[in-house]
C-alpha cells in the first residue's frame, strides 16, 4: 500500500523544514524529502542556508573577523600577543562542525515533531500524488492531500565565466577553500559577494570585486551605503563599479578576467574567481510535464500572496518563488503555508522583511529606503545618530557607522530604518518589530533603552527625527 500523508514537503532548507514542523505541530501527518549531499558525500538537511550559505558564511566570518581584530585592534586595549597566525584548516574544521551540528539538530527535531524526513528527490505528479526516489531503495508514490515545494534556489552561472570547481567557482565553493589565495577576485558586489570578499581578505588575499551596476549596494539606503563603500575600501576592498565582466579564461596559475568600464576594456588576473551575480529557482526534476503548477519565464513557481500556486492544495515557498531570497522570509512563507492548509488564519507581512548583509560593519535596514519614500511622494523625516557619539561603541572600538531613522511627517509612522555599524543585524530587530506593530517615532523615544548599549543610537536617531536628539548636536 503506498504511503500517505496530510502534507508532503519538497525541501528542507529554512522553508521546507519549518513548514514541515508547524504542519506536525498542527496534528497533521507529515513527511519532508530532501536530496542536499555536502562535498563529503553525505546527505543532510537544511538546504542551501544551513550547508551552504548563511551558516558556514557567519562561521567564517567571526572567525577573520577576529582574527582580523587581533592583528589591528587589540594593541588599542594595551594586549599585546605577538604575530598573530590562522591556521585555515582549524578555520575550516569548526565550519563545518557547526554546520553538522545543526544539521544534525533537524533531523532530531523531524523525530520530536514526528515528521518523517525522507532523504532522496521529490517530484510532483497529477492528481495530489508524489514520486519518491530515495537514496537507497525502490521508488515509491506517495498520496499527499496537500504539497508544499519548498526546493529552494542555485548560484546562477555565467557562460562567459563557467564553474571549473577550482579556479572559477561558487559561493559555495568559496567556502570551503583550503587555503587563502593570493589574489582573488569577485564578480557581483551584492551580499555574498561582499561577505565573501570579506572573508577572504581578512586573511590577506588582494580581493578585487566586479560589480556591472553604477551604484554601490544599490538595494540600500543611499547614506548607509556611502558609509560601507568608505570603510571597506579602508579595509583594501577594490571595488569596481560600472564594470561588466566579458570573459573569464583559467589557466595553470589562476584566472584572467576581462571586463569593460567607462575607460574601455580591463583585464584582472587572479589566482580564483568567485561568480557571485545572484541565484535562480531550483525546479530541475520537480514537476512532473502534467503536474499543472505554473513557472515563469525565470523558473519562479508562480504563486499569490499566500503562497497557493496554480494547482488546488500545492503551495510553493521561498527561494524557489517571487520575493527576497532570504532564510526568513522562506520560514515565515512555511509557517503560513502549514497555518493555511490547517484552516488557520495566516499571512506573511513583505513589508516588513529585515535584510542584513554580515560585513563589518554589518549593514540591516527594514522598510522603505528615503529614496523609495521620497518617490513615493509622502512628506517625511529623518533622524540619525552616528556610533561615534556612542558609549557602548567606544567601548567596542567600532565607532564606524550610523543609525537612520525615516517617518511620516503626518501621523509619525516609522517608514523604515536604516543601520550600518557594529551588531546592526541585531539592532535591526527592535526595528523590525517597532514596523511590525507601525510604531510611531514617539514610540521609540518613549521606550526605555539599556546604558551603555548600542540600542541606544537607535533610539537617538528616533529623538534626531525631531531635531532631540539628547547625546548628540541637533541638526
Ligand atoms: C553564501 C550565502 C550566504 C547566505 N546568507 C544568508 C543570510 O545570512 N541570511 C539569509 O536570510 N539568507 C542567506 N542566504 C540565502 C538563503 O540561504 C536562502 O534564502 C535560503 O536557503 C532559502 O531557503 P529555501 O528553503 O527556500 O531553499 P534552500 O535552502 O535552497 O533549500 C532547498 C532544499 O530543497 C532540496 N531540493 C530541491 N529540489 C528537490 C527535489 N526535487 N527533491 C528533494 N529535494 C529537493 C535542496 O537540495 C535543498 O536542500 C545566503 C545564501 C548564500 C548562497
Amino acid at each position: 500500500m503506498s504511503k500517505s500523508y496530510d502534507v508532503v514537503v519538497i525541501g528542507a532548507g529554512p522553508g521546507g523544514y519549518i513548514a514541515a514542523i508547524r504542519a506536525a505541530q498542527l496534528g497533521m501527518t507529515v513527511a519532508c524529502i530532501d536530496e542536499w549531499k555536502n562535498k563529503d558525500g553525505k546527505n543532510a538537511f537544511g538546504g542551501t542556508c544551513l550547508n551552504a550559505g548563511c551558516i558556514p558564511s557567519k562561521a567564517l566570518l567571526e572567525s577573520t573577523e577576529l582574527f582580523h581584530r587581533a592583528q589591528h585592534e587589540f594593541k588599542k586595549h594595551g594586549i599585546s600577543t605577538g604575530d598573530v597566525a590562522m591556521d585555515v584548516a582549524t578555520m575550516q574544521k569548526r565550519r563545518a562542525s557547526i554546520v553538522r551540528q545543526l544539521t544534525g539538530g533537524i533531523a532530531g527535531l523531524f523525530k520530536a515533531n514526528k515528521v518523517d524526513g525522507l532523504v532522496g528527490h521529490g517530484r510532483l505528479l497529477s492528481g495530489s500524488k508524489v514520486e519518491f526516489t530515495p537514496v537507497e531503495g525502490d521508488v515509491e508514490t506517495i498520496d499527499a492531500k496537500n504539497v508544499i515545494l519548498a526546493a529552494g534556489s542555485t548560484p546562477i552561472e555565467l557562460g562567459v565565466a563557467p564553474f571549473d570547481g577550482d579556479k572559477i567557482v561558487d559561493s559555495w565553493a568559496a567556502l570551503e577553500f583550503e587555503s587563502v589565495p593570493e589574489s582573488l577576485g569577485v564578480i557581483g558586489a551584492g551580499v555574498v559577494g561582499l561577505e565573501l570578499g570579506s572573508v577572504w581578505a581578512r586573511l590577506g588575499a588582494k580581493v578585487t570585486i566586479i560589480e556591472a551596476m553604477d551604484d554601490f549596494l544599490f538595494m540600500a539606503d543611499r547614506d548607509v551605503a556611502k558609509v560601507a563603500a568608505k570603510d571597506f575600501k579602508k579595509q583594501g576592498l577594490d571595488i569596481k563599479l560600472g564594470a561588466k565582466m566579458t570573459s573569464a579564461q583559467a589557466s595553470a596559475n589562476g584566472v584572467t578576467v576581462t571586463y569593460e568600464d567607462a575607460a574601455g576594456t580591463q583585464t584582472l588576473d587572479v589566482e580564483k574567481l568567485i561568480v557571485a551575480v545572484g541565484r535562480r529557482p531550483f525546479s530541475d526534476g520537480l514537476l512532473a510535464d502534467d503536474a499543472g503548477v505554473t513557472l515563469d519565464e525565470r523558473g519562479f513557481v508562480v504563486v499569490d500572496d499566500e503562497c497557493r500556486t496554480s494547482v488546488k492544495n500545492v503551495y510553493a515557498i521561498g527561494d524557489c518563488v517571487r520575493g527576497p531570497m532570504l532564510a526568513h522570509k522562506a520560514s515565515e512563507e512555511g509557517v503560513m503555508a502549514a497555518d493555511l492548509i490547517a484552516g488557520e488564519t495566516s499571512e506573511v507581512n513583505y513589508d516588513v522583511i529585515p535584510s542584513v548583509i554580515y560585513t563589518a560593519p554589518e549593514i540591516a535596514w527594514v522598510g522603505k529606503t528615503e529614496e523609495e519614500v521620497k518617490s513615493s511622494g509622502r512628506s517625511y523625516k529623518t533622524g540619525s545618530f552616528p556610533f561615534a557619539a556612542n558609549g557602548r561603541a567606544k567601548a567596542l572600538e567600532q565607532t564606524s557607522g550610523m543609525v537612520k531613522v525615516i517617518s511620516a511627517e503626518d501621523d509619525d509612522e516609522i517608514l523604515g530604518v536604516h543601520i550600518v555599524g557594529p551588531m546592526a543585524g541585531e539592532l535591526i530587530a527592535e526595528a523590525v518589530l517597532a514596523l511590525e506593530f507601525s510604531a510611531s517615532t514617539e514610540d521609540l523615544q518613549r521606550t526605555i533603552h539599556a546604558h551603555p548599549s548600542l540600542a541606544e543610537a537607535v533610539h537617538e536617531a528616533a529623538l534626531a527625527a525631531d531635531k532631540r536628539a539628547l547625546n548628540y548636536i541637533n541638526r
